[in-house]
């Protein structure tokens, strides 16, 4: 259990996780305008009419989106809305020219309600994170401050770009039930597991360096041991794990001074000082926006058939979650390989694509992949479409590994000459393995009496070494495996040299 020592004792952190997450799609949630938004794009060029709310425009909704929002709560286990609605979240700010945002409000049903997902808990044990909620709503634009030394200037080509918030739950009438996050590592594999659902389904690119995935951070404090909830303040717009995690621990010793000499805490609005890792009131509870949330007459409510969440169920990919278990159970691999071959789908499809119909193929697949190939990413390419010379670069496919470790296994080439191949490839050598081996005359030598004429004449060659390893120097055995094999131009089958090997000497 995470806890911070205050100077009346230990307390333990509650957490909640409001996400939001850019969702994919080629228009807006309400507008065609392109949703392609980036900051290098000029100012105002993806925005439309019913971005920039002319009077008489009207939202359409974007099924492609919705469809989006139900993939992601497939992902995380969750209960899909037959109907959800949408309602108008007012407030004035220059970033919105609609004077409101469309959103899913908490008073109502969202598209997506009670899910959870799972991740290692502090203690090392797997824990199930509750969420409450995922709910679809519009983003707004940006201000420019930077441009004009007495003005400022909007840019509305985020305006209405859609987004998936995702609010994690706190079980307040169970107190016992202690699935949410309650520390900052936590929060941040949390924030991680989020990012590797989304980046898997292709719902968002969920990268907090580029704004498309932001988090607003609750956090209260209790004694530990307790279990009731206290008052929280909520830190808002969090864009770096690193600066959500000093955000969360900054601000629940904040809370502990405050109470252990003799405060209340209040509900407030804070804002996170990247300069000094502080956190400080950016409303007070007295100045919250009474936002006057209503039901927007321009939207039908969102009505979602049995079908359609068993069409998208149909089409959705394996979640890396599964994949690594897969490979856990099925190859026998490591939980470190497994988790090496699943950062990315991209990965543990190119290590799909190798293994094949051949399980027997997975583990030696997995070790070239992580000892060799990932040292030399300018060699692969991980979306698996190009293959031979690109860029002046041999690029090694699915099916040159695949070929390379069949070869071993059959013996028809051992693990230093696999090596050597490999390295000619890194080096340009077009061809398969197969034909890059004929070509170099690589062939494994497993002919037994060849290789035990090769042993005699070693033997003969070294009889002090001999003499001492009988008289009980057994370190010398690999001296013997390493002259063989040097003299058959590293050849030799080495299983066949240690069993001959082993035999004469006794
Ligand atoms: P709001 O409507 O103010 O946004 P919600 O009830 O939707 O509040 O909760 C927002 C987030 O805050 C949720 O993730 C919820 O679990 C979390 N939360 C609620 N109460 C607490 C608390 N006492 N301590 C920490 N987090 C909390
Ligand atoms: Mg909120």
């Amino acid at each position: 259990m995470f806890t911070i020592k205050g100077k009346s004792g230990d307390w333990e952190v509650v957490i909640g996780l409001e996400t939001h997450i850019e969702v994919l799609s080629n228009s807006k949630i309400f507008s065609g305008a392109s949703a392609n938004y980036n900051p290098t794009i000029a100012p105002n060029t993806q925005a439309c009419m019913v971005d920039v709310a002319m009077p008489g425009m009207l939202p359409v909704l974007n099924e492609y989106c919705v469809d989006q929002a139900i993939k992601f709560g497939l992902g995380i286990n969750a209960e899909i809305s037959r109907i959800s609605r949408f309602a108008r979240k007012q407030y004035f700010y220059p970033d919105l020219p609609q004077g409101y945002q469309i959103s899913q409000p908490a008073d109502q049903p969202p598209v997506v309600g009670r899910g959870w997902v799972e991740i290692i808990g502090d203690d090392g044990n797997p824990k199930k994170i509750l969420i409450e909620r995922a709910h679809l709503e519009q983003d707004a634009g940006k201000l420019k401050h930077d441009v004009h030394p007495t003005k400022s200037f909007a840019d509305y080509n985020r305006t209405g770009v859609t987004l998936l918030e995702i609010v994690t739950f706190l079980d307040v009438k169970n107190p016992e039930n202690n699935s949410f996050i309650s520390s900052p590592d936590e929060a941040e594999r949390y924030l991680r597991k989020i990012r590797e659902i989304a980046r898997a389904l292709g719902v968002s690119k969920a990268n907090m360096e580029e704004g498309s995935m932001r988090a607003d951070v609750n956090v209260s404090v209790r004694r530990a041991g307790t279990n009731t909830f206290n008052e929280r303040c909520e830190i808002k717009n969090m864009v770096s794990f690193k600066f959500i995690k000093t955000a969360i621990e900054y601000e629940a010793k904040r809370q502990i001074e405050i109470l252990e000499s003799g405060g209340t805490i209040e509900r407030n609005t804070m804002r996170y000082n990247q300069g000094d890792g502080t956190t400080s009131v950016l409303r007070s509870k007295e100045d919250a926006l009474d936002y006057r949330y209503f039901p927007d007459p321009d939207l039908l409510p969102l009505v979602i058939t049995d079908d359609r969440i068993e069409r998208i169920r149909r089409t959705m990919p394996e979640l890396p979650e599964a994949t690594r278990s897969r490979y856990i159970e099925k190859y026998g691999l490591a939980e470190y390989d497994a988790a090496r071959l699943t950062e990315t789908t991209d990965i543990s499809k190119w290590f799909d694509t190798a293994v094949g119909d051949k399980p027997e193929r997975a583990k030696s697949i997995a070790n070239w992949m992580i000892s060799e190939l990932f040292a030399h990413p300018e060699n692969y390419d991980i979306e698996n479409e190009k293959s031979g010379m690109v860029d002046g670069m041999r690029i090694i496919t699915p099916a040159d590994l695949a070929e390379l470790v069949d070869m071993i296994s059959a013996n028809d080439i051992n693990g230093k000459q696999a090596k050597d191949i490999f390295i000619k490839m890194l080096d340009g050598e077009i061809g398969t393995p197969r034909e890059i081996a004929d070509k170099f005359g690589m062939k494994q030598m497993t002919d037994a009496s060849a290789i035990e004429k090769i042993i005699d004449d070693v033997l003969t060659a070294n009889t002090s070494q001999v003499e001492q390893y009988k008289s009980g120097k057994v370190g010398l055995f690999g001296f013997f495996v390493g002259a063989v094999m040097r003299a058959t131009g590293g050849k030799a089958n080495p299983g066949v040299v240690n069993e001959i090997l082993k035999k004469k000497l006794g």
